[in-house]
């Protein structure tokens, strides 16, 4: 069953979205929008694992709105005047707001926009396709999704669709058929790990965290904390720890306007392979790690015996369970001397093995005979609206994909704001002429392409 022709569809829920939504709601003129998010709630990834104290990378600046429009009633200042908060925050001169602090502040934005009637929760999207085609050209698109509770199929049209999905985890090969182990967790389920942990019989665990990113980092050095009985080894394969290039003049670079999408601008030094930057962790946090390892030197001496161990330089080659338990032993190469060892058995292990994002992939999988690319790849152009050939898409209408690119783009909070701006631009600019301007038809010339 179809209802009304939606001016704007976004699917998913999540930061991209609820600032993109903040934003629609803030125009002058109604709009007619709809979001599908598939989970019963808003619930923030980032917010998901309780880490002791952790507190936001990116500042109370960066939030869902301030860099687009200061004035915004769904800034993070006007979050803390609006809960009784304010005086208090200001006395703790926090630049980076606490992690729960920060996924109140999303949850308090979200329940504004769910006051709209605009969400549907619990509805997964399983693809778009093209439906009306006025003068040859497609001017409507039609989302089917699923109603995960009932199981019924629907549909809704749009002029324009929003895909916001985000990322999903990904887990390296050596480890992919264990993903439904009971002891293997990728990170971003630690917040199911932890109680498991927790309340474990055994006071003396083994732990392995494998990965040299924050996510891994920050949960190695959570579990340091709360099982200090236990042996807690992270592993990684660089040869150290690295840190996140916070210099400000790189920040302003990304912030200025360029013919790139935000996500790629950071990665300009990595000489065009934007997929070759290494695994960062944030300085603060380094810090931290360092001196728990230094205390630990001193109390314990040898280094073998220490209860959390750094293990660079370590690739995982294999992954079996031991004999008679469910536990797992890790066959490990030193990347430096090309000796492999087998490990201890492991009593969890949490892989922060990063995200793929290539759900939009399947979502535009119908749209494959429109894109404008000859392998079928989905490119943007830089205000993240999908390339199609010349002449298949009318002006008014087309498809944005927000956050699908395939390499660690840093803090997205970051930019957050900026890309919406960014976006909203770019999804009404042709309605005053109803004709597409330069920017779109010269896209090859004007705009850069950018594969996702
Ligand atoms: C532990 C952790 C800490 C972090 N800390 C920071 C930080 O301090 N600063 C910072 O800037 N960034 C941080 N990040 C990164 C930040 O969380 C992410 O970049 C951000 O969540 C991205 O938002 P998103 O909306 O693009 O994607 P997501 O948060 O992944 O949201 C996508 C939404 O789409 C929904 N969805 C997916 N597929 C479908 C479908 N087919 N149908 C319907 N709905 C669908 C999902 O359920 C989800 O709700 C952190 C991330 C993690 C994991």
């Amino acid at each position: 069953m179809v209802e009304v022709l939606f001016d704007v569809v976004i699917l998913g829920f999540g930061p991209a979205a609820l600032s993109l939504a903040i934003a629609l709601h803030e125009l002058p003129r109604p709009l007619n929008v709809l979001i599908l998010e598939r989970k019963p709630c808003f619930s923030w990834r980032g917010g998901a694992s309780p880490l002791n104290g952790s507190r936001m990378r990116t500042s109370l600046l960066q939030d869902l709105v301030t860099q687009r429009n200061p004035l915004s009633d769904f800034t993070f200042i006007n979050y803390l005047w609006a809960t009784g908060s304010l005086v208090d925050y200001t006395n703790l001169s926090l630049v980076n707001p606490p992690k729960s602090v920060f996924c109140h502040y999303l949850q308090w934005c979200a329940s504004k926009i769910e006051a709209l009637g605009w969400i549907r929760y619990g509805h997964e999207v399983s693809g778009l396709e093209p439906l009306s085609v006025a003068n040859g050209e497609i001017n409507t698109w039609r989302i089917n999704a699923k109603d995960i509770k009932g199981g019924t199929l629907r549909s809704v049209e749009a002029r324009r669709v929003i895909i916001a999905v985000g990322s999903q985890a990904k887990l390296s090969p050596p480890l992919s058929s264990f993903r439904s182990h009971r002891r293997l967790f990728h990170s971003a389920r630690f917040h199911e790990a932890l109680p498991d942990i927790q309340s474990n019989e055994a006071r003396s665990l083994n732990i392995a965290v494998l990965g040299g990113d924050d996510e891994a980092v920050e949960i190695f050095e959570h579990l340091c904390s709360v099982a200090s009985d236990s042996k807690v080894v992270l592993y990684l394969d660089d040869t150290a720890l690295r840190q996140t290039d916070t210099n400000p003049f790189l920040s302003s670079a990304v912030q200025t306007p360029n013919r790139l999408p935000y996500e790629l601008r950071r990665c300009l030094g990595a000489q065009g392979d934007f997929r070759a930057v290494a695994p960062t962790v944030h300085s603060s946090v380094l810090s931290r790690l360092y001196l728990l390892q230094y205390s630990q030197l001193v109390k314990q001496g040898n280094r073998t015996e220490h209860n959390s161990r750094i293990c660079t330089s370590k690739e995982i080659t294999h992954a079996r369970t031991s004999e008679g338990t469910s536990r797992i032993l890790l066959d490990v190469t030193d990347i430096s001397t090309g000796v492999a060892e087998k490990s201890v058995p492991f009593d969890y292990i949490i892989a922060a093995s990063g995200y793929e994002r290539t759900e939009h992939q399947r979502l535009m999988a119908r749209l494959q005979s429109v894109l404008d690319s000859l392998d079928g790849s989905v490119t943007v152009d830089s205000s993240y609206r999908v390339n199609f050939k010349r002449g298949k898409v009318a002006a008014q209408s087309g498809v944005w994909v927000v956050d699908g690119f395939e390499i660690e783009s840093g803090d997205a909070f970051s930019f957050l704001a900026l890309r919406t701006e960014t976006v909203l631009q770019s999804l009404f600019e042709n309605d005053k002429t109803g004709t597409q301007d330069g920017k779109h038809t010269e896209a090859g010339t004007l705009v850069e392409r950018a594969t996702l």
